[in-house]
């Protein structure tokens, strides 16, 4: 009897199996050049041009912000860099802007509980002048409750938006989280409010507001607006809470002139000039309360330094471009001037770094269906970096934005996200942030990234006889 069974089960089993669908063939192995991971691996281990530009940058130009002469000092310090690293073509391409500058800025509750806040006006804010403007709190905890909101609740009064933001690996929380500071100030305008505070779109609790853009869209009137650090905006509810009117002083200076902007571009030529050029690039421009170190000093450190990298090993098939966009916090308005310029140009992959320096986490790209292999081939070569292979149909970049939405390829080299926005836009966003170890791994993936998408690289004779 049981060996009937057994029998009838292996029968089954056996009909089970052939039943199953044959297995996909597998792609065609893709295997990392023993130079390629020799790259990596010595960009990991060594690099000091990245940390170099960072420390440099954040410590003998400081805080950059659009269109000042800060911004301005910090092109030409980008120039002096780029050209003493030995790149060819570095140029300033400048443009005009709109400059928005801060002064004086405080917060204080006058009633029912005196006590000052912890503010920072968002860009393009109105000024209040220097006496300020006083008026009760409306409070609202998203901004779709502010827009359901009857004009009449709202209108002479200071708005507060409370809108909690979580950390994320990816920075997806940043979406929603900084929605109040985009929109806010403008359906806030349209409801005839005097003035908007807005919980910081952070996640970290230290007593520093985030800074950031925001501009008034549909003909909205400028009106003040400001950010709350998060603890402030927490004590500002609590207090809400009791129940009583809370009558806000909000003193927020500012000015506009017409002034310039531009970005700083240099070149790694390529063997063959008529092909289609990698742009790499971060954005050199930063918010006024900090340094710019996470924002984005790191990021054209790390795009720069793969680029370096390459050129030390040797001379690529493409050019590459590096690009050091200006000015884009208060618009993207580099990456606009970049589109301008060389949108109608061919590339064949754009990349940006503008996400911090913590370690790379996932690699997407973008490249086309037929070019499938060679971002197979990315995701090999970064797997020993602890890099997951995301998806096929993604990639992004603030300033490159424009040429990616025309239909340009790119890949994105994704940074951990979790601890940026507690920095991000504040007083905190300094040096010691920077992780070199990271850093490093930052400067390995971008290296391999690039060895990759520019390559073959050709030994310069210098190099060979170095490595006999
Ligand atoms: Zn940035
Ligand atoms: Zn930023």
């Amino acid at each position: 009897m049981i060996k009937h069974l057994t029998a009838a089960l292996m029968a089954a089993a056996a009909s089970q199996a052939f039943a199953q669908p044959a297995p996909a063939p597998l792609p065609a192995p893709i295997v990392v050049p023993s130079a390629l991971a020799s790259l990596r691996d010595d960009a990991l281990n060594n690099d000091h041009y990245a940390w170099d530009i960072v420390e440099g940058l954040t410590t003998e130009i400081g805080p950059r912000l659009d269109g000042t002469e800060a911004e301005a000092r910090a092109r030409t310090w980008a120039v002096s860099r780029l050209t003493a690293l030995g790149f060819k073509n570095v140029r300033i391409e400048t443009f005009p802007l709109q400059v928005w500058t801060r002064g004086a800025e405080s917060a204080e509750i006058l009633a029912p509980f005196p006590q000052k806040l912890a503010v920072t006006a968002l860009g393009n804010s109105a000024s209040t002048g220097p006496q300020g403007v006083s008026g009760e709190i409306v409070a609202f905890d998203s901004v779709d409750a502010l827009r359901a909101a009857p004009d009449s609740a709202v209108r002479g009064k200071i708005v507060f938006v409370d809108h909690h933001m979580a950390p994320t690996q990816d920075g997806s929380s940043y979406g929603p989280g900084g929605t109040p500071r985009r929109l806010g100030p403008t359906v806030a305008s349209q409801k005839g409010a005097l003035a908007i505070v807005v919980r910081s779109a952070g996640t970290d609790h230290h007593r520093n507001p985030h800074a950031g853009v925001q501009t008034f869209g549909n003909g909205a009137t400028p009106i003040p607006a400001g950010a709350l650090s998060i603890p402030d905006a927490e004590q500002l509810a609590r207090i809400l809470k009791r129940g009583q009117p809370v009558r806000l002083h909000l003193t927020l200076v500012s000015e506009t002139h017409q002034g310039q902007s531009g970005n700083v571009i240099a070149e790694l030529p390529g063997r063959d000039p008529k092909l289609a050029p990698v742009l790499v690039g971060g954005h050199l421009d930063s918010w006024d309360l900090g340094t710019g170190a996470i924002d984005d000093a790191s990021g054209v450190a790390i795009a720069t330094a793969a680029a370096k990298r390459i050129m030390d090993s040797g001379q690529p098939l493409r050019t590459i471009r590096i690009v050091w966009f200006g000015s884009e916090e208060t618009g993207l308005w580099g990456g606009q001037d970049y589109r301008k310029r060389y949108g109608q140009q061919p590339h064949w992959a754009l990349l940006e770094s503008d996400f911090g320096a913590d370690r790379i986490w996932r690699v997407t790209s973008k490249l086309g269906e037929q070019r499938r292999d060679e971002a197979r081939m990315i995701g090999a070569a970064l797997a020993p970096l602890g890099i997951v292979t995301g998806a096929f149909d993604k990639a992004d970049g603030s300033d490159i934005e424009p040429l990616l939405d025309d239909g340009q390829p790119g890949v994105g080299l994704s940074q951990d996200g979790t601890r940026y926005f507690d920095y991000h836009h504040t007083p905190d966003d300094t040096l010691d942030k920077v992780d070199p170890v990271q850093l490093r791994q930052n400067v390995a993936a971008w290296t391999a990234t690039l060895a990759v998408l520019a390559g073959p690289i050709e030994r310069a004779p210098a190099a060979r006889s170095r490595r006999r």
